[in-house]
């Protein structure tokens, strides 16, 4: 980072990070978070301060945005990208809120020229260089380590989209290996969706085989908050998404169970 850069974080989180207390009680709210060491929880005040300040919040449907709110939001972003690049979440800057899931209607014509109409009731959305949109119902719902996470599976669209659009295949870091990415998140899908269409009761969400777009940011879901579920279910993508977020949920939870 320039000078410049460095001079002007400093000079933001002086002035507008979020205040101790508030972080800590946010901290307490998400059981996701629970056995982050002392380094890694202020490196994500850090960045959820610039986060705040750096992305702007807007209110849609008559939605209230409180501090809490954006707390929740920035906290959750930032656990993404906690051994990430800082500006990950580059090239955006809108986050648009809805009190509820939200209405989505949609045309869409197709090669034969027939435009479609289609609604869908919608608990978040991310657009390709554009705005993510959430739901504060969601939001509130999400975090809890039960499996269910709208601010992960949206930011984590917003990392498999740095490099074009979201198709389950983000910028691998280096030293990781792009075939062995693609051949073991083609077979964990291949293997979803024969059960799903099988009529198996699956432990990861069936919404996961819509594409393999929806597969990544679903199983990121499953990865901060269900770990083990994921372990179990598929270990090659556990230690794909381990090498990826340069991180081990697993281990973190069960230090802390243990603590
Ligand atoms: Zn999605």
């Amino acid at each position: 980072m320039s000078w410049f850069g460095r001079w002007r974080r400093a000079r933001i989180l002086d002035k507008h990070a979020i205040p101790p207390d508030a972080f800590r009680a946010v901290v307490e709210r998400l059981p996701i978070l629970h056995g982050l060491t002392a380094d890694e929880l202020a490196r994500l005040r850090e960045a959820a301060s610039l986060f705040i300040h750096d992305k702007a919040f807007s209110a849609a449907g008559g939605a209230d945005v409180d501090d809490i709110t954006q707390h929740l939001i920035a906290l959750q972003a930032c656990l993404l990208t906690l051994n990430l690049s800082e500006d990950s979440y580059r090239g955006w800057s809108e986050i648009i809120l809805y009190p509820d899931e939200f209405l989505r209607q949609r045309e869409e014509m197709d090669e034969a020229g027939v435009v479609h109409h289609s609604r869908d009731i919608l608990a978040g959305e991310s657009w390709h260089g554009g705005p993510l949109v959430l739901s504060i119902a969601d939001v509130a719902a999400s975090g809890l380590a039960d499996g269910f996470n709208v601010v992960l599976h949206e930011f984590a669209h917003k990392l498999d989209m740095l490099n074009g659009d979201a198709n389950g295949f983000p910028p691998l870091h280096r030293g990781m290996d792009a075939a062995s990415w693609a051949r073991d998140f083609s077979a964990a899908y291949e293997d979803l969706c024969a059960r799903v269409d099988a009529g198996e009761d699956t432990a990861i969400d069936p919404y996961a085989t819509t594409d393999p777009a929806e597969f990544f940011a679903v199983l990121t879901e499953v990865f901060f908050e269900t770990p083990h579920v994921l372990l179990t279910e598929s270990p090659a993508i556990y230690r794909q998404l381990q090498q990826f977020y340069r991180q081990h949920p697993l281990a973190r939870l069960e230090s802390h169970a243990h603590a």
